[in-house]
């Protein structure tokens, strides 16, 4: 990293989620916080003021058709009709006239003015119990919100999948959708003010290999579209007019890494075995079909965790039996005789659906999500259950559950997956009779009872990343408490101690897909605790496969042992480092 920063640099630090180094153009998305200031008009102002609203009101419209016309084509009249209702705010004359009459008498500026009587309005119909009321104040809300970036000069809606010219994309939040619809020519990198290092975003950063930096407070009411800037994903910044200096500096950063990249392809065909000869297993996690061809480049010899959500986001509806079916296969005969693990829908938390009622929660990762949100949609999960079984005649499939909390969730989708095999024997449908079946080991209540989900179950999975969020109850999407998201903590080291006991007693393997597995710190800590496989995105299975060709499980050992003596999880974090620069030092010099 630069030690100094030079005169006319502006630098913002947030946390490193996607290694990598960019500058470019800045483009600022999205809706920005930026606030609504309360100017007071000088004498003649106001007709100017009133001409801005009304021309931001036609060009709300404008928008609005041009959206409504889009969403009938695709999707039908009765989609359309939606936004109709938005249309009539525009049009809502007694509103109107109360911004006017706030313009004129009070001398406000036209966004004060339109913001404190649309929001006074919406607040209104919110409070009122009724549904319909309420749906409206979520329209005027929106509508407001168009207005405003109208009035404030601000882009409302980019096409992220078709971006002009190659840009830094700068944002408040992008979810997991926004991420997966990135243009990936023309972003270089990305920076959010919000999300943390195992938000589903900074995860498809990871695996789209786009440098990300996320928890930038503020960053995006600081900068404006078109400014220079570097990113730098090693170690979480952004660089506002980078001076000649840096930039040189971060040309050796960058041809550092190359020279890193090349040593860590040399590795990429060897096995995944330690000096002292234990064979480790390596995997992948994919969250596309298309993404199984990568694997085996990418030095895997597996995919350890199929996503499947993302195969249901940023579309219309949801995609079929058939639909599914025919991505499933193409995994499973891309990877053929190597196996595919496919999750079963993880939907909820930061993953949402338009075209699903998903209702706001307070705590959506605490609520209707994943089995439990398939456990009660049962016709959107049988028709996933029918295309994993049918996909399994096709290649080595197998099958695991998100989010088991305890045995009677287990028992309820192996009773659907039961029903579902039946129907396909009646219909002559050919599947894997021994398709194995296993779950997520991701709450502390399925560590718990791990004995008995193991004796159902031929292996478990543990998603760390909802593991620690669970066992801490530390959101995992906070970046104001990322620093209680300690993967060391004692809890977590011992949690998985026992998953991995409970599993082994039982004879059935125990990997680790959560983004724990991928980093090369924490990774000979999991070996040493006795898990099977690890399971990361494929850009970084080459440095997971360089450090355990470096390193003796008895090593691996030693240190799980001292972990499960400590009480302090910087103590155990900081016995993993020791272990990991001293045997492949060459992966952590400094950037
Ligand atoms: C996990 O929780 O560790 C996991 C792999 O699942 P996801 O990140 O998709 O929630
Ligand atoms: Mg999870």
């Amino acid at each position: 990293m630069p030690e100094a920063f030079r005169e006319g640099e502006m630098i913002f630090r947030g946390i490193p989620v996607s290694a990598g180094v960019c500058r470019g153009k800045i483009l600022v998305v999205g809706k920005t916080k930026r606030p609504i200031l309360r100017r007071t008009l000088q004498e003649g102002q106001c007709a100017e003021e009133v001409t801005r609203l009304e021309k931001a009101l036609v060009e709300t419209r404008h928008q609005l058709q041009d959206v409504q016309r889009k969403v009938s084509e695709a999707m039908g009249a009765k989609e359309g009709s939606i936004f109709d209702a938005h249309l009539l705010v525009l049009e809502d004359r007694t509103l109107i006239d109360e911004v006017l009459r706030a313009i004129q008498e009070e001398k406000v500026n036209s966004e004060f003015a339109f913001h404190s009587v649309a929001e006074r309005y919406a607040a209104t119909l919110a409070a009122i119990e009724d549904d319909y009321l309420r749906e409206r104040a979520t329209d005027m809300r929106d509508v407001t919100s168009r207005v405003l970036g109208n009035l404030l000069g601000e882009q409302v809606e980019v096409n992220l999948g078709n971006l002009k010219e190659p840009c830094i994309m700068i944002s408040h939040d992008l979810t997991p959708s926004n991420t997966a619809q990135l243009d990936k020519r023309n972003v270089l990198g990305f920076a959010t003010e919000v999300g943390s290092k195992t938000s589903h975003t900074a995860i498809m950063a990871r695996s789209l290999r786009i440098p990300a930096v996320v928890g930038l407070k503020e960053i995006s009411s600081k900068l404006e579209n078109g400014q220079y800037a570097l990113l730098d994903g090693f170690n979480g910044l952004v660089i506002l007019n980078p001076s000649e200096q840096t930039l040189f500096q971060y040309g050796e950063i960058v041809s550092h890494q190359d020279t890193l990249q090349q040593k860590l392809r040399d590795v990429l065909d060897k096995p995944a075995v330690t000096l002292d000869g234990h064979r480790v297993l390596l995997s992948c996690n994919i969250e596309q079909a298309a993404d199984a061809q990568e694997v085996r480049a990418s030095g895997a010899e597996g995919v350890g965790l199929f996503r499947t959500e993302y195969l249901f986001l940023n579309r219309e509806r949801p995609p079929g039996e058939e639909q599914q079916y025919l991505a499933y296969r193409q995994a499973a005969a891309a990877l053929k005789p190597l196996p595919l693990v496919i999750r079963t829908l993880d939907l909820g938390g930061d993953k949402l659906l338009s075209h699903l009622q998903m209702p706001a929660e307070m705590n959506p990762f605490l609520g209707w999500r994943a089995i439990r949100l398939c456990l009660q949609e049962t016709d959107i999960f049988r028709e996933q259950l029918r295309a994993i079984l049918r996909a399994s005649a096709e290649g080595n499939v197998k099958m695991m559950y998100p989010m088991i909390s305890g045995l009677r969730e287990l028992e309820q989708a192996n009773a659907l997956v039961e029903e579902c095999k039946t129907q396909l024997r009646d219909q002559k449908i050919p599947f894997d009779e021994q398709m194995e079946i296993g779950a997520m080991i991701e709450t502390p209540s399925a560590v718990m009872v791990a004995a008995s989900l193991a004796k159902r179950l031929r292996f478990f999975s543990i998603g760390t990343n909802d593991l620690i969020q669970y066992t801490l109850a530390v959101d995992r999407m906070n970046e104001k408490i990322a620093h209680l998201y300690e993967p060391t903590h004692p809890a977590i080291v011992h949690l998985i101690k026992a998953t991995v006991d409970a599993g082994h007693k039982h004879n059935i393997s125990v990997s680790v897909c959560g983004e724990m597995a991928s980093d090369p710190i924490l990774a000979p800590l999991l070996l040493g605790l006795g898990v099977d496989e690890l399971s990361a995105a494929p850009p970084l299975v080459a440095p997971l496969k360089f450090l355990i060709r470096h390193l003796k499980l008895s090593e691996a050992k030693e240190l799980a042992e001292f972990a499960l003596s400590c009480e302090s999880a910087t103590e155990i974090l900081a016995r993993c480092q020791a272990l990991a620069r001293q045997i492949a030092p060459g992966l952590f010099e400094e950037k």
